[in-house]
């Protein structure tokens, strides 16, 4: 075993450098959607829909949309189906055919709560595999099985189980960006929304964290729990650096700085504010900043803008590939074909529901969700 702990600490994967396909990275696609017509019923459907995403699609552009649009709000009522939209889904997804919006914890709440028999999962693996493990007996579709994750891909459960071995008695808390055998390894998941109170919440003076490195640090540096962390890292949010703040500033004086957890330890200090998805789109709707910035995924300042049409936005973001993996094409092809169905096997969906749900059951974070700029950084323990 000392062997394989040190061909981790030695020679492991950190982070997943972007996916490119002929040269390009995944970005959005248009869709395609030659075989479905802009009939007059399309038409009258779906006209009083186009202001909501006027500022991200053009007119000329708009019917290839709406007929998509139209024929998967039309499935999703014949087969008792609801999308599960992510908030890094792009607007046509979000606004138009997503039936419960929000980050993975709400999404999560979400599944358990709908009376569905059809899951459209709306984001990523990991995401749809938390949906399956809480509503084992509901039909769980994932559009693309290629919307991965760089967090949920960097470690496997029998990385999980290796850790416990030199670890023994430590609890373990996982990000909720795992795969279900990880998560069926965990005392108890987390995300960026709880991730301080989780930890807390077990009473005990050291815990494991895995696996985002960042979301780790900046964990360890609100609590006084010593924090053992794995070196994941969302490849989206690592690449902000502080350096990009100060340019920011140069260039738009008096803008908000809000990041997400997973940033680096640097990126926290220099922001205005540090939160979950939710923490930071709700700053934003009760402060109504005049000029603020997202250090986040793109289309999550466009989804937060659709809602704050008098904020002022300012762009500089990173796409993350795997959820732009995700369009209305392939949500319309999945859910006509019900293709792609996420399975869980018992055994593992038993073990990983009882982190999840331990999570769950947990009174809502409130402040204990925000990440203080003034925290005093602290070094911990990668492995
Ligand atoms: S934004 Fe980061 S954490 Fe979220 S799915 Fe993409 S790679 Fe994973």
């Amino acid at each position: 075993m000392t062997e394989l702990l040190n061909n981790w600490e030695n020679g492991r994967w950190i982070g997943q450098t972007l996916e490119v396909e002929n040269g390009v990275c995944a970005v959005p696609q248009k869709p395609n959607a030659d075989a479905l017509a802009y009939t007059d019923e399309v038409k009258a459907a779906t006209d009083h829909l186009y202001d909501e995403v006027s500022d991200f699609i053009p007119k000329f552009e708009w019917s290839a949309y709406a007929v998509l649009v139209h024929a998967i709000n039309k499935l999703k009522k014949e087969k008792n189906a609801v999308v599960l939209a992510h908030n890094y889904m792009t607007p046509d997804i979000y606004a138009l055919v997503g039936d419960f919006k929000g980050d993975s914890l709400g999404l999560a709440i979400e599944a358990t709560k709908t009376d569905a028999d059809i899951i459209v999962q709306a984001g990523v693996h990991f995401m749809a595999e938390t949906s399956k493990i809480l509503c084992p007996d509901k039909k769980v579709l994932i559009p693309s099985l290629r919307a991965g994750c760089s967090l949920a891909s960097s470690i496997t459960g029998e990385d999980m189980r290796l850790i416990k071995q030199k670890y023994p008695g430590v609890p373990v808390v996982t990000y909720v960006n795992t795969t279900a055998d990880v998560k069926a390894e965990t005392d108890i998941c987390c995300t960026s929304s709880n991730a301080v109170q989780v930890v807390e919440s077990l009473g005990v003076p050291k815990v494991i964290m895995a696996p985002d490195e960042y979301l780790a640090k900046n964990v360890a540096n609100m609590t006084g729990v010593e924090v053992i962390a794995w070196h994941g890292r969302c490849e989206v949010h690592a690449r902000f650096d502080a350096d990009d703040i100060k340019e920011m500033r140069a260039k738009w004086p008096g803008v908000v700085v809000l990041a997400h957890p997973e940033c680096p330890p640097d990126v926290v200090a220099e922001s205005d504010f540090t939160g979950s998805t939710k923490a930071m789109t709700d700053y934003v709707s009760d402060n109504k900043p005049k000029n603020v910035v997202l250090l986040t995924e793109c289309s999550m300042s466009d989804n937060v803008a659709m809602a704050n049409p008098d904020v002022d936005f300012v762009r500089p973001c990173n796409l993350c590939p795997h959820m732009k993996r995700i369009t209305l094409q392939n949500i319309y092809d999945c859910l006509r074909d019900e293709k792609h169905e996420v399975k869980v096997p018992k055994r593992i969906a038993k073990k990983a529901r009882r982190a999840v749900q331990r999570m769950i059951d947990l009174p809502a974070p409130g402040k204990k969700g925000h990440f203080d700029p003034k925290a005093v950084h602290k070094d911990i323990k990668i492995i």
